[in-house]
């Protein structure tokens, strides 16, 4: 691949999802390279913390658009009136099928440039996790043929793992602190992953929609520096929280045996990190479709944010404290005062 994007002329874009755990990343990466945005959002929000996203997204210039992509009628109203070019979903994982209205509505409309679904994962033509995380791969992969045969120019974002401690029973990771008390440790340990950040996903996904290396391609996320083992994950938290945790094995029959309860939504997770963390379902693969593109290979100029600054995130918001700013007192080993601050910590 060349590293010089040919830039498309695409401008209104229309987010999917932005009250939830992914949507919110690309709204705001949306709106940080100055696209024309607007945010799709269901009426009758009761949620105060998705009332308060959507007043902050609308804030910072997001138009918002009131409807659900389950009526079709008003979804092509919508494409139309506002001459929508790009169309980013991110929807959860129970309403992945709901594109398919969606995809029918882009194809009537006929001007809809790029259309990316709600992926942000593995490659799911290529993953096969147990059941019931194959359930939902199966949903993703109807809403990717619908795509293709609907002639949709798209792109796939696969995104591997959010920069998070990948708790095997919470479906969103990133929203909490990693482990205080002890790790769970899948296997061995040494199975590796991509952990990115959720504002890398959101800007990498930016510079996809208007790049035609991407188009009708499938974007994998593989920068070098993010690729970590469980094992190096845990040294790099027990460094930031400057005291070592027990460390506790999770066997490839325990996460099975989550994922055989079939408790929904957590029994999916527990089968996708059963694929990640044993079977190495993101490293186990070359790149060697003629659809596959890797992003660090189009743009090698723009770094990736490393695990190291997300568990510093953590650091700063759990604790208040940056282990990068000098304290107060100027002689003070500023290592170890933030230390004692967060070993007293719960
Ligand atoms: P969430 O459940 O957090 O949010 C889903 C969003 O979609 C909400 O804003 C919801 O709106 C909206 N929505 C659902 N149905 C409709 C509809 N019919 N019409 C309009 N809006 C709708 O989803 P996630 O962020 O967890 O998941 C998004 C994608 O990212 C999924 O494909 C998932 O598999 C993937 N993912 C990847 C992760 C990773 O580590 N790589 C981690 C988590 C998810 P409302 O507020 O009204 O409910």
């Amino acid at each position: 691949c060349s590293s010089t994007p040919i830039v498309l002329e695409t401008g209104r874009t229309l987010i999917v999802g932005s009250t939830g755990f992914i949507g919110r990343f690309i709204v705001e990466a949306s709106l940080e390279s100055g696209r024309p945005t607007y945010i799709l959002v269901r009426p009758c929000q009761t949620s105060p913390s998705k009332i308060n996203t959507v007043k902050f997204l609308q804030d910072k210039g997001a138009v918002v658009l009131h409807g659900s992509i389950e009526d079709g009628g008003l979804m092509e109203t919508i494409l139309k009136e506002h001459k929508i070019e790009v169309v980013v979903s991110a929807v959860g994982g129970e309403r992945v099928s709901d594109q398919h209205i969606l995809v029918q509505a882009i194809k009537a409309v006929g001007s809809v440039k790029r259309f990316l679904p709600s992926e942000f994962g593995h490659d799911i033509d290529r993953a096969d996790p147990v059941e019931p995380g194959v359930i939902l791969y199966n949903a993703k992969r109807k809403v990717r043929r619908s795509i293709e045969e609907a002639g949709i120019p798209y792109t796939y974002i696969c995104c591997n793992s959010i920069a998070a401690w990948p708790y095997y029973n919470n479906t969103h990771p990133a929203d909490v602190l990693p482990p205080l008390d002890r790790f769970d440790i899948y296997g061995d340990g040494t199975v590796k992953a991509y952990f990115v950040a959720g504002s890398d996903i959101g800007k990498f996904t930016m510079k996809a929609i208007e790049d035609v290396r991407a188009v009708n391609k499938t974007v994998h996320f593989r920068p070098p520096a993010n690729l970590l083992n469980i094992n190096e994950l845990a040294s790099l938290w027990e460094d930031k929280i400057g005291r070592k945790l027990p460390r506790l094995t999770v066997s490839e029959d325990d996460l099975l045996s989550a994922a055989k309860e079939m408790r929904i939504p957590e029994s999916i997770v527990a089968a996708i990190t059963h694929d990640i963390f044993i079977r190495g379902c993101q490293i186990n693969y070359k790149l060697d479709d003629p659809r596959d593109v890797e992003v660090c290979s189009l743009y090698p100029e723009t770094p990736f944010r490393t695990v190291d600054d997300c568990f510093q995130d953590f650091v700063t918001k759990a604790f208040g404290v940056d282990l990068d700013k000098p304290t107060t007192t100027p002689n003070n080993n500023n290592n170890n005062n933030n230390n004692n601050i967060l070993s007293s910590s719960p």
